[in-house]
């Protein structure tokens, strides 16, 4: 991969702490001008990998932190080249001085995720692991934060490598059973072929499972609560959130905008939104507001439809309560009945399927039924909190190891059907080059550009 000069030889600098007033800040230096930074700054030179506690000096030799400063020597470093971190007093104006003296010195402000970057060109993370690096500090739950950390460890990378050795070795079979087809033995009707590629199959899906649950430890569920005007969607979020986040009245139409909480059910992150009560707006901020529930609707995981069960006892058509309020075109996401005010109806708080459709009933006032409105939107995404060796996961990787699935897929019907061994070795081929995109050895430069800039300065 060839990268502009300006990329890998110019040495860059950045502050590696969140901006702010703290006890410390650290300023990271990465680059071949690092012994002679070191040098004007601290007036003198140092050891690798020693913590030494000295006086830091602007161009004109004036003090002004006093810190520590740790020298890593390359290829010993994060990045893989020569390394300075510069330990001062964390205020804004001491930290900028010290750049400033930096950047005098001949470096250059680094870019969002530049040092990952580097550390990825210079073999010492892969690409899985560097998205991991920002996951890790973007986690939003322990269960998030464990996951990325196995990923930055390189467990997922180390999964996607066997099985891209899997695929190696059973394209080499395949081609050399094509190269030599006067062979006594026929190789692909042998059933080694059908069974290491089933076996393959397997390790993907299983792999993709994981991913699967490891991204929605990233991204979490957008779940929206919709429903008539007083059927207690706001009560809902607050039993769900455990806060009074929404105003709760017995006023029809309190609820004019849209209200998101954040939680997260044993890792799971809901993104969750309360709507305007769906009905005839009484006045046009609330005609905005039923407009702003359909917006929300419209781009939901899951919706949860809020009826009141001393009222409404219509239970599976009630859907319609909220297409009437939606234009006909919209495709509308899943949604779960919820039955609620069950204290008043005397019902047991339950959940139940029928077909495709899932109906709770609960008291949110009461908080009856909640813990089975918890099982149930884990249940609706197959997420098994406590899974053990979950990798933290983005989209990308899924659509690699979707799309590797498919090659599969596709290879192996065509080896049963027609023992066609050169489609299956070129399916074969397009599986390693899907796997590779995970680990960053077969990827375009513009995506590791999109990649490294999403990540914050400093990383
Ligand atoms: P929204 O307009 O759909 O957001 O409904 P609210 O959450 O504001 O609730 C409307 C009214 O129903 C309020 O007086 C709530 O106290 C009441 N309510 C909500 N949930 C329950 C419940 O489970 N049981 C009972 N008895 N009343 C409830």
């Amino acid at each position: 991969m060839t990268l502009p000069e300006s990329t890998t030889h110019s040495t860059i600098v950045a502050l590696a702490t969140p901006p702010g007033k703290g006890g410390v800040a650290v300023v990271r230096v990465s680059g071949d001008k690092v012994t002679d930074i070191a040098e004007q700054i601290l007036g003198k030179s140092i050891s690798p990998r020693h913590a030494h506690y000295l006086p830091f000096f602007d161009t004109n030799k004036q003090q002004l932190d006093q810190g520590v400063a740790i020298y890593f020597k390359e290829p010993h470093s994060f990045t893989g080249e020569d390394v300075i971190e510069f330990q001062g007093h964390g205020g804004p104006v001491v930290m900028d001085l010290l750049i400033e003296s930096i950047l005098a010195c001949g470096a250059r402000m680094a870019r969002p995720g530049e040092f990952s970057e580097r550390a990825f060109l210079n073999d010492k993370l892969d690409l899985a692991q560097a998205e991991a690096i920002a996951d890790l500090i973007d986690s939003g739950s322990q269960q998030a934060a464990r996951s990325a950390l196995r990923s930055l460890s390189g467990e997922f990378s180390n999964c996607v490598h066997q099985l891209v050795a899997k695929v190696i070795e059973l394209r080499m079979y395949v081609e050399a059973a094509i190269d030599f087809p006067d062979e006594e033995i026929d190789f692909l009707a042998d059933d080694k072929v059908a069974n290491q590629l089933s076996q393959i199959i397997e390790d993907l899906n299983q792999l993709l499972f994981k991913a699967q649950q490891g991204s929605l430890l990233r991204e979490g569920m957008k779940i929206v609560i919709a429903g008539k005007p007083n059927a207690g969607k706001s009560s809902l979020l607050n039993a769900l959130s455990g806060k009074e986040s929404a105003i709760v009245t017995e006023i029809a139409g309190t609820t004019r905008d849209v209200l998101s909480e954040q939680i997260n059910i044993d890792g799971l992150p809901l993104h969750i939104f309360d709507t305007a009560g769906l009905r005839e707006a009484g006045d046009v901020v609330e005609q905005i507001g039923i407009e702003r529930a359909t917006q929300e609707i419209r781009t939901a995981d899951r919706v949860l439809l809020v009826v009141d069960a001393s009222e409404d006892q219509v239970f599976f058509d009630i859907a319609e309560q909220i297409t009437q309020f939606i234009p006909a075109d919209i495709q509308l996401p899943p949604i779960t009945i919820i039955r609620n005010k069950c204290d008043l109806t005397g019902d047991e708080p339950s959940s139940v399927q029928v077909g495709e459709q899932f109906c709770i009933t609960l008291s949110a006032k009461q908080q009856l039924g909640i813990t089975e409105l918890r099982q149930h939107l884990k249940q609706i995404v197959g997420y098994q909190s406590g899974e053990s060796g979950i990798f933290m996961a983005r989209r990308r990787h899924l659509d690699a190891l979707e799309r590797a699935s498919e090659h599969l897929q596709t290879g192996y019907s065509q080896l049963i059907q027609s023992a066609a061994g050169e489609i299956l070795a070129e399916e074969l081929k397009l599986t390693q080059n899907c796997l590779n995109e995970i680990t960053g050895e077969f990827s375009a430069d513009d995506l590791l550009g999109k990649i490294f800039s999403s990540f914050c300065i400093g990383k």
